[in-house]
C-alpha cells in the first residue's frame, strides 16, 4: 500500500471515530449482543433489525479505542441492507483482511470502506480492536451467545 492510501485510510478511522455512524441503543431490536475486549478495554454493544434474513438497521453502543469505534463505526453502515449470509460473508474477508490472509481484490472492494483496516494487520495487539464489532456481530446473528471476549 502507498504511503497515501494509507493516510486516507486513518482520515477515515479517526473521522468514524470522532464522528461515528449508527451511534446509539436501538429500541425493538431484533438481535443483539455484548462484545468485550479486555486487553484494551474496548466494551460494544450491536443492535440489529432482522426482517427475514435482511439486515434492515445496525448500531451500535459503548465505548473503547479509536479503531474498535470506527470498525464498529463502519461495519454497522456496511450491513445494513445486507442479507445475513453477506454479513457473515463480509465477516470472513475482514478476518483474513486484519490477520494478513489472501483477500482477493474483487472481495477487497466488495468490503468498500471496511477495507480501510487492512493496515491493521501490521500491528498485531490492535487486531482484536479492528474485530471486536464484527464479532459480536456474528454473536447476535447467530444467537448463540449474548455476550463474547476476544480472550
Ligand atoms: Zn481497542
Amino acid at each position: 500500500m502507498n504511503d497515501e492510501l494509507l493516510e486516507l485510510y486513518q482520515e477515515l478511522i479517526l473521522d468514524h471515530n470522532a464522528r461515528p455512524h449508527n451511534f446509539g441503543a436501538m429500541q425493538g431490536s431484533t438481535h443483539h449482543a455484548h462484545g468485550l475486549n479486555p486487553l484494551c478495554g474496548d466494551d460494544i454493544e450491536v443492535f440489529l433489525q432482522l426482517d427475514g434474513n435482511r439486515i434492515k438497521d445496525a448500531k451500535f453502543s459503548g465505548h473503547g479505542c479509536a479503531i474498535s469505534k470506527a470498525s464498529a463505526s463502519l461495519m454497522t453502515d456496511a450491513v445494513k441492507e445486507a442479507s445475513t449470509e453477506e454479513a457473515q460473508a463480509m465477516f470472513d474477508v475482514f478476518h483474513r483482511l486484519v490477520t494478513g490472509e489472501n483477500v482477493s481484490d474483487l472481495e477487497r472492494e466488495n468490503l468498500g470502506k471496511v477495507a480501510a483496516f487492512s493496515g491493521v494487520k501490521e500491528f498485531p495487539a490492535r487486531v482484536k480492536c479492528a474485530s471486536l464489532a464484527w464479532h459480536t456481530l456474528k454473536a447476535a446473528l447467530n444467537q448463540a451467545h449474548e455476550q463474547v471476549s476476544t480472550e
